[in-house]
């Protein structure tokens, strides 16, 4: 919290305005809408929607891409299921795409190769493709977003841990037709649960809106041609969301100066690998700081036993996402895997990374981790 949040809760509760929709709400996406474009004027026609969860963002861009029952939509395997749940909610099938391992978001030649053989099998286009920034780590966009406009398929990026990452320049969330953040408690900000839609246009936008305010007909009566959703965003969480960006530039230069720190403290353990940016065109917020560990040089060494160590002194890590393919709940679905998503499941850890982390303190865990090997 910045301080700042207080004042704009106790200005919704003087004012009234404890519901959806309202001041606070037209702020904080004016004050977002900033924020992708600032330092980028090709971001300046960019709208957003506050809704009530990113993944509430996920099913409204599926829904504006197009989406129906029956439908396909390529999604990345290595992520949180909210990228891909929203899917099954439109009545439409995920089709996983494995990682590539640079940056361990969507491969995009496999992605093509996916789409082909989808195209091959069913006689249809999958209708949209999810790719997604995992741990604030932007994918590889012109590659993937080449394979969408060949096989002309919408792209809804999720950016729910990309706040503040730059791909080439441009904000994460700005680079797909839609693009979809998170402000749940553990996110870069947090409204204490919400998210948002990012849009190209005004239009978009509205349409976003009117299916997230239970799609009302503007008559002086309620009249419905569409199944809605009450999906918006609460003025209050709004308010905090306000707060939050008054220190959301603090907070990416906070995850950034750790994640520096880590990766210098562990340049020289072996077997021991910080997952950082391929190139400069990659400028992840380091939402979380991640490592890999090959166990042949670390003595049989394994994500698991580290964490538990870690624990032992009262110190949270945690292992990666495991990822959709392997996950019981979407063993039905298609998947084109490549070994990369599964051996980083397998060998790879996330370390403490919030505002609250402190440099000692990533000394501390980096001399616990190799007090092990
Ligand atoms: C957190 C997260 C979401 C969902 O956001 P909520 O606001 O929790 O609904 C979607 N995708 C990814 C990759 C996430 O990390």
């Amino acid at each position: 919290m910045s301080g700042n949040e207080q004042k704009y809760i106790d200005e919704a509760f003087a004012d009234n305005w404890v519901v959806p929709l309202g001041p606070n709400v037209d702020a904080f996406e004016k004050d977002l809408q900033d924020f992708l474009s600032h330092d980028d004027p090709s971001r300046s026609h960019v709208r957003v929607a506050a809704v009530s969860a990113g993944t509430a963002a996920i099913h409204l861009g599926l829904i504006l891409a197009g989406v129906d029952r029956g439908d396909e939509v390529m999604c990345q395997s290595f992520t949180f299921s909210a990228s891909a749940n929203p899917i099954v909610y439109q009545g439409a099938t995920p089709v996983f795409v494995d990682s590539e391992p640079d940056t361990w978001n969507m491969d995009p030649h496999l992605l093509d190769h996916a789409i082909a053989d989808r195209v091959a099998k069913t006689g249809r286009r999958p209708r949209a493709i999810v790719p997604v920034h995992l741990y604030g780590m932007p994918a590889r966009m012109d590659d993937i977003l080449a394979v969408a406009a060949k096989w002309d398929i919408p792209v809804v990026e999720d950016a729910a841990e990309a706040l503040g990452s730059r791909y080439r320049g441009h904000e994460c969330g700005t680079l797909g037709r839609y693009g979809i953040l998170s402000f749940n408690g553990n996110k870069m900000i947090t409204t204490s649960g919400g998210g948002a839609l990012i849009c190209p246009d005004d239009e978009s936008r509205a349409r976003a809106v009117y299916f997230a305010t239970q799609a009302r007909e503007p008559r002086p009566y309620y009249h419905h041609l569409n199944i809605g959703y009450n999906y918006r965003m609460s003025n209050i969480s709004a308010g905090i969301g306000r707060g939050q960006m008054t220190v959301l530039h603090d907070h990416i230069a906070h995850h950034r100066m750790l994640a520096s720190l880590y990766a210098s403290l562990l340049a020289d353990v072996p077997g021991i690998y910080f997952h950082a940016a391929p190139s400069p065109d990659f400028e992840p917020n380091y939402w979380l700081s991640t490592i890999t560990i090959d166990p042949s040089l670390t003595g049989g060494l394994t994500p698991d036993a580290v964490r538990l160590h870690l624990e032992s002194l009262n110190i949270e890590s945690r292992l990666l996402w495991k990822p959709m393919h392997m996950q019981p709940v979407f063993a039905g679905a298609p998947a084109y895997t490549n070994g990369v998503s599964t051996h980083l499941f397998e060998c790879g850890l996330c370390l403490p990374s919030g505002p609250w982390v402190t440099p000692d303190d990533v000394r501390l865990i980096v001399n616990a981790i190799t007090s092990l090997l």
